[in-house]
């Protein structure tokens, strides 16, 4: 095993070696380095858990002339929407993972990836190297495509990152349901179902796409247990409330995590999650009329401004809510001014001031990086012009 961004690992047989992921272009290398110094032999397949690119990008450094790359068949839809919206999603990727945004090139229509799996199964491929048998599994969750590989002789599972998609280490958090950076509904009830296919298995090693591995079925049991029923939770959470009429943000501030399932919120947010099933079942519309046109309310937020007489009683008011920990009405009320003047210094003050008061308080890493990128362009506005 390799770590870098995904970690790599390679299963060596008497007839050749299996890859299973193959880290970030700009990590696989290095991965590959350090899986060099095993006498490996010919690369005969690379399975692909996930087409995550910390997964896929180094599949031009260990695929040789023959070697068949194994995928899930929703693998090459899910490369061709990451390929579709590229331009999109690279500035949200550059913030969500603390990067530089990378240039991106022109279009490439609706089916332009690189579909590098020679073989791509429905839900279920087996195949037998050197005496060694292996199983993969469809079992989505982050991605659609996930799969999960099953060696049954060591009875070891590689799940990619449908446990814990940063790292396995304790305290585990909550996954993300939907990852703000911009994805699909990641489905709750599938990602359940296929941890069960992988506690069904009683497996004795658990290797994940990050992180350490986990060792032994009862500790295996007890934590892919949890985290099924947190999402569990989570998702049935959500369903009574939109049975029972409430709205999504009701939901978001009254579905907690249950102390039981002890899991951190540093990676996945539940009340993103709850937002995410609740959007991934019903979509944008919330039953309110105005919402179904293509005028939204901040149209007539430089109304406002200048109905209160300008920006700085709008200002105070936003100085007030934050000093009673309103951080989040203040930055709506910077919204109303700045709306008004993109480079009003109070509001960006204001704004400034409310964005340092969460970053300060947030426990999530991705949250944290989406702050920093608020206060970033609130500092580049404030900055007086040249
Ligand atoms: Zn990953």
């Amino acid at each position: 095993m390799a770590r870098a961004t995904g970690n790599v690992y390679l299963v060596k047989t008497s007839a050749g070696s299996v890859v299973i992921d193959t880290a970030a272009a700009d990590q696989a290398a290095g991965a590959r380095k350090m899986l060099d110094s095993v006498d490996h032999g010919p690369i005969k397949t690379i399975i692909l858990t996930h087409g995550h690119a910390d997964h896929i990008g180094g599949i031009s450094i260990w695929s040789e002339p023959g070697t068949q790359i194994i995928a899930q068949r929703n693998y090459a839809e899910f490369v061709n929407y990451v390929k579709r919206l590229e331009g999109f999603f690279a500035v949200r990727n550059a913030v969500a993972f603390g990067r530089p945004v990378k240039p991106v090139g022109p279009w490439a229509g609706n089916f332009g990836a690189k579909i590098d799996p020679t073989t791509l199964f429905d839900q279920k491929y087996e195949f037998t190297l050197g005496g060694v048998k292996f199983e993969l599994f469809s079992t989505p969750g982050e991605t659609p495509d996930h799969l999960t590989v099953w060696m049954p002789a060591y009875k070891v599972a590689f799940i990619g990152d449908n446990y814990a998609g940063i790292g396995v280490e304790e305290p585990m958090s909550f996954p993300n349901l939907y990852a703000i950076r911009g994805t699909r509904p990641r489905p709750a009830l599938d990602w359940i179902k296929s941890l069960d296919t992988v506690l069904a298995l009683k497996p004795d090693i658990v290797l994940s796409g990050h992180g350490e591995p986990i060792f032994g079925n009862a500790e295996i049991t007890r934590r892919l247990t949890r985290y099924r029923d947190a999402i569990q939770y989570v998702h049935d959470e959500v369903v009574k409330g939109m049975n029972a009429g409430k709205d999504v943000f009701t939901l978001m501030q009254q579905i907690k995590l249950p102390e039981r399932f002890d899991l951190s919120q540093s990676f996945g947010k539940v009340s993103w999650s709850v937002r995410g099933i609740y959007d991934g079942y019903a979509g944008w519309f919330d039953t309110n009329p105005a919402n179904m046109y293509e005028v939204p309310a901040t149209s007539i937020y430089p109304d406002l401004v200048k109905l209160a007489g300008g920006s700085e009683p709008i200002v105070r008011l936003g100085l007030q809510k934050l000093a009673a920990g309103g951080a989040v009405e203040a930055l709506h009320l910077s919204d109303v001014v700045l709306a008004d003047n993109p480079r009003d210094a109070g509001a960006l003050k204001l704004r400034i001031s409310a964005l340092e008061y969460l970053q300060e308080r947030s426990k999530n890493y991705v949250e944290s990086g989406w702050l920093d990128y608020g206060i970033a362009n609130a500092k580049r506005n404030l900055a007086p012009a040249n």
